[in-house]
């Protein structure tokens, strides 16, 4: 399996050479040069499956260059009940992706995909903890070593922490912004006692911990000497793992390989709906792939109208499903790729225009860049958008017909996919976190407290081991470069 730049960068490569870095030299993102196909005889054994046997299974197919006894032991040790333990019923956790139906009367049925039951309670731990094991089984085998370098405003910050922790050859720098995370996220952050990851709370605001990153990195000189690179969603090695839970998904919810489901997935950056669209390129017979949206809704408009409009800091809002608070979408470039029939020069052209223009148009309408919209629907995606009063109203109402408490995310997600339920077709929505998360806005929807998984009661009470540090970019290099002695 090679994999080539949507912008059409010539020199093919294979899945380990491009685990370690992001965009393509071209500034594309790696796509394989065609998808591997699944047959029906191949989902009808893997409904037999364990979490971590699919995953091997899905993983052989676009890791043609690693050998699958090592495969094996990667994804075994990666998705294991002790692991994923969170889950709200203990003898769930064997599942890693529990399934549990909500609603199912009249042919109408609403199924919630638990994938929020890691280490740091939100859905990125799926793919995190593989990357983990991935980069140091490959670091191993180069002897070489990787500094990690990032921003986070949360979950994604966490989640490389804790995929990271302890592991040879890796260290992660994280800058976050000084007070601005919540109690419970900056406690799991700032709890761990590793000494291969650093916690940076820096004074300012996100956009600072982000400006501070991309200074660091446009110094090729002092990045390739500190072995710098990232985690971030463009990676492909985390969209792969992502294509895993929809095929359990799909697998758990049906009987037999005529059945078709649909996706809601709530969505900021199009790394998590992404994979659904390659589930879907592979075969699995996914009806509709809904995009949720909140108050950012980027790709709610693109789904709308074919105009692809990102917007500027300014009309970016900050929302209480916080992690989908994007203004472009790091992953959609890859969709755009299939949607144009891999036309590189195009895909090329459009991304071009969003940096100059901020954006382009491909409703077919005069002036526009094209008309591929019409070509959407084939694709199976819809969308919709939810805002701050219907997370509220959906958290009440599904803990009230449920029984259950869900986090203001797949309060998005449940909130759009009731709109787009079809009859005969069973719609799962994919549950991105745990509420404890966002408790804030647990307690304005529901006037208590969510409840906490077993092992976090006391989190915030834990000693923190962090640095403050002003935005400065020459003091940041100084601190990478004495820590990691290169
Ligand atoms: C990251 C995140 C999302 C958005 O996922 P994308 O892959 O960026 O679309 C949604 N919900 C939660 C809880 C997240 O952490």
């Amino acid at each position: 399996m090679h994999y080539v730049s949507t912008r059409g960068h010539a020199a093919q490569q294979n899945f380990s050479e491009i685990l370690l870095g992001g965009l393509a030299p071209d500034g594309g993102l790696y796509l394989p040069q065609s998808y591997p196909q699944v047959t029906g005889a191949e989902l009808d054994a893997w409904r037999k499956l364990s979490y971590a046997g699919l995953a091997l299974e899905v993983l052989k197919k676009f890791a043609t260059d690693i050998p699958a006894a090592d495969l094996q032991a990667l994804t075994a040790k990666t998705y294991t009940a002790d692991v994923y333990r969170n889950t709200r019923k203990q003898e769930d956790a064997a599942q890693i992706t529990p399934l549990r139906v909500l609603q199912d009367k009249g042919g109408r049925k609403l199924i919630l995909q638990a994938l929020s039951n890691g280490p740091t309670l939100a859905f990125k731990d799926m793919a995190m903890q593989l990357l983990g094991n991935l980069f140091e089984y490959t670091l191993d085998k180069r002897h070489a070593e990787l500094n990690i370098f990032g921003a986070t405003s949360g979950d994604t910050g966490s989640a490389a922490e804790y995929a990271m922790r302890g592991k040879r050859g890796i260290r992660v720098f994280m800058l976050s912004p000084h007070k601005k995370m919540s109690a419970f996220q900056t406690a799991q952050m700032f709890s761990l006692q590793d000494t291969n990851i650093f916690n940076i709370a820096v004074e300012g605001v996100f956009d600072d911990c982000q400006d501070m990153v991309k200074a660091v990195s446009n110094d090729l000189e002092f990045k390739q000497r500190q072995k710098i690179g990232t985690v971030n969603s463009i990676n492909w090695a985390r969209v792969v793992a992502q294509v895993v839970y929809y095929f359990r998904g799909y697998l758990s919810a049906t009987g037999n390989n005529e059945q078709q489901v649909s996706f809601t997935v709530p969505s900021g950056n199009f790394g998590n709906i992404c994979a659904g669209h390659i589930a879907r390129m592979m075969g699995l017979p996914i009806a509709q792939l809904v995009v949720a949206t909140n108050e950012n809704d980027v790709l709610d408009e693109f789904f709308r109208t074919g105009v692809y409009r990102v917007r500027k800091s300014a009309e970016t809002w900050h929302t209480t499903s916080p992690s989908m608070d994007i203004s472009k979408a790091s992953n959609f470039e890859r969709f755009i790729y299939d949607l144009l029939d891999g036309d590189s020069a195009r895909v090329a052209a459009l991304f071009r225009k969003v940096e100059t223009a901020g954006g382009f148009d491909l409703s077919g309408g005069p002036g526009s860049d094209g008309d591929e919209f019409a070509k959407v629907a084939r694709f199976g995606f819809v969308s919709g958008k939810s805002v701050h009063a219907d997370r509220l109203n959906t958290i009440r109402q599904v803990k009230q017909d449920y029984g259950i408490t869900v986090d203001t995310h797949t309060a998005d997600g449940v909130k759009v996919a009731l709109e787009h339920l079809q009859e005969g077709v069973p719609m799962i929505v994919l549950e991105t976190a745990l509420p404890a998360k966002f408790n804030e806005t647990i307690r304005e929807a529901l006037g208590r407290d969510a409840e906490r998984p077993a092992g976090f009661e006391n989190i915030e009470a834990l000693p923190q081991r962090f640095e403050v540090m002003n935005a400065d970019v020459a003091k940041m290099k100084a601190y990478i470069a004495a820590h990691t002695g290169l």
